[in-house]
């Protein structure tokens, strides 16, 4: 029941892994991560210009 309990610096929703896995199964990015900063290791710098809110 350790589930919610997010470890400091841990994303909640894709636990730094950088994937988010919905309930119907389907992975995608981690948005949250993206804006942050969190994830470069696909590309160093997203242009903000792609990125849609
Ligand atoms: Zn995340």
């Amino acid at each position: 029941m350790e589930e919610s309990a997010a470890k400091p610096g841990e994303c909640p929703k894709c636990h730094n892994t950088g994937i988010v896995r919905e309930k119907d199964g389907t992975c995608h990015t981690c948005w949250d991560c993206m804006q942050a900063g969190k994830l470069d290791q696909h590309s160093s710098r997203i242009p903000e210009s792609r990125i849609r809110l």
